[in-house]
């Protein structure tokens, strides 16, 4: 490392969990976000601020006036402009050595697997069942590692899945297929910092799967009720009749 990289993540660096030689994984790493919005806002920040090296963000939508209560990647004057531009300037802004790679599509089940192939690691902060289940879909079947949030009015939910290992859950023992109706931020709200609390955690557990530190969420959904101010976890076991990891789909 330069000695301004040696300065830059000087905090990450004294953490013996991290040291010298996490950061330098870091650096190596790549990740794919999916979704520029609010979830990936504090998620795309923090990763480029830690160093991760390329950050992939696919994203089609454009930077609207609605966005900016929560969205804290754009700014007003980002108005109009495709989301991955607006957020491709501001990871330059905090960190000019990632690399950043934009994607301005919507994920289906007929691209995931050729967005999701160059990258270590996915998380979704996508907001629709669609997107969610043809992206866990994908990454099962290509064994990645996938760190996946969501948000609705004061609440939100954080899981990582990695269902392709035997004693692992997937996305769909949980949810076995998409559910009939959706409930979204448009339609019922969502406070802003909601989602910067679950980005931000979104983004503690990507950088926690790259260095395999600690506990990490594969097996358990943290579920935070931001009203009551609590936080809890719940167990998710591998579901045998599941229609994708087990005999459900045989
Ligand atoms: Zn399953």
């Amino acid at each position: 490392m330069e000695d301004a990289q040696v300065e830059r993540y000087a905090r990450h660096i004294v953490l013996k969990e991290v040291g010298g030689a996490g950061q330098q994984k870091l650096l190596k790493s790549s990740v794919l976000c999916i979704g520029a919005g609010g979830l990936g806002s504090p998620l795309i920040m923090y990763l480029a601020a830690a160093g991760v090296g390329t950050i992939g963000i696919v994203d089609d939508d454009a930077v609207a006036l609605s966005n900016l209560q929560r969205q804290v990647l754009h700014r007003t004057g980002d108005i109009g402009l495709h989301k991955t531009d607006s957020a491709r300037a501001a990871v330059a802004d905090i960190n000019p050595e990632v690399v950043v790679h934009v994607h301005r599509t919507r994920l289906d089940a007929d691209n995931a697997a050729d967005l999701i192939r160059d990258y270590d690691l996915v998380c979704d902060g996508s907001d629709n069942f669609l997107t969610r289940f043809a992206l866990h879909d994908a990454c099962f079947r290509a064994r990645k590692p996938l760190v996946s949030a969501a948000v609705l009015r004061f609440d939100g939910q954080l899981a990582t899945w990695r269902g392709y290992e035997a004693d692992k859950p997937c996305y769909r023992c949980l949810y076995p297929d998409i559910p009939p109706e959706e409930q979204t931020c448009a339609q019922d709200g969502v406070l802003g910092a909601i989602v910067g609390v679950m980005g931000t955690l979104q983004a503690t557990e990507a950088v926690k799967e790259l260095l395999r530190l600690g506990e990490g969420l594969a097996g358990r959904l943290l579920i935070y009720d931001g009203l009551a101010a609590s936080f809890r976890t719940l167990k998710v076991r591998p579901d045998p009749e599941c229609p994708l990891c087990g005999n459900g789909g045989s």
